[in-house]
């Protein structure tokens, strides 16, 4: 291949990891990421449903801690996840979205890539951020529609027409946990679990910081250049 200008190919992409707030658009930006690079979006929420109603041993121990409503251990997070970006579809590449979430996590996961079967050079992790005034009120104007899942938002992502669904015209509705007294709560518990998530990928040099105050298709230009042009450059020093 001699145009290494062009856009790499997807076989060639390292896992991409997407940090931020709620509300900073990170599923949003994780579906058209796969979608341009035919890669699948691993959100936690899935894997964690799907095994739950898998027959396996760690399916059984999952699903009781989920119907037990347990905090699920750092140690089955990890199993969970490994289980799935061992299966034939991750091969070339994949996006992680709400893993990892603990640092425990993170070092684990590095510690994978670095020697586990699915070797990994380099990770690109993705920051998405969002100043705090405008990320409540970014969580304040989301709503979505209860029959096809479909998310708006009256100030990034607004539906044709005030409070109805593009697509098959249900009224929107706004989710529980976006209330005020609600969102305040989830950011704190965000950043005291995720800051230290930023510092240590910062650390390695492998961390790509980008605001998600823009417009959704803004973001996702942006993002597509930055994962573009991070794949082309050699990995940072000090990276296996
Ligand atoms: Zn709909």
């Amino acid at each position: 291949m001699n145009q290494a200008q062009s856009a790499p190919s997807p076989r060639l992409l390292p896992p991409i990891l997407l940090l931020g707030v709620p509300g900073a658009g990170k599923g949003t930006q994780a579906k058209r990421l796969a979608q341009r690079y035919r890669i699948p979006h691993l959100s936690t929420g899935d894997i964690f449903r799907e095994m739950a109603h898998s027959e396996s041993e760690l399916g059984k121990r999952v699903w009781n801690d989920m119907r037990q409503g347990n905090l699920i251990s750092d140690d089955v997070v990890c199993q969970v996840v490994v289980e799935r970006l061992d299966r034939d579809d991750c091969r070339g590449g994949y996006i992680l979205d709400g893993f990892p979430r603990t640092l425990p996590q993170a070092v684990w996961l590095m510690d994978f890539l670095e020697s586990g079967p699915r070797t990994a050079v380099r990770v690109i992790v993705i920051y998405l951020t969002v100043g705090y005034n405008d990320l409540y009120r970014r969580l304040l104007g989301r709503r979505s529609c209860p029959t096809c899942g479909r998310i708006y938002n009256d100030f990034t992502q607004p539906p044709r027409q005030a409070g109805v669904c593009d697509l098959d015209q249900s009224p929107l509705v706004q989710r529980k946990d976006d209330d005020p007294a609600v969102i305040r709560e989830r950011l704190s518990a965000y950043e005291q679990q995720t800051l230290p998530l930023v510092e240590f990928f910062r650390g390695r040099g492998s961390l790509l910081e980008l605001s998600g105050a823009e417009a959704v298709d803004r973001v996702t230009e942006r993002l597509f250049a930055a994962i573009e042009q991070a794949a082309l450059e050699p990995p940072p020093a000090g990276a296996a």
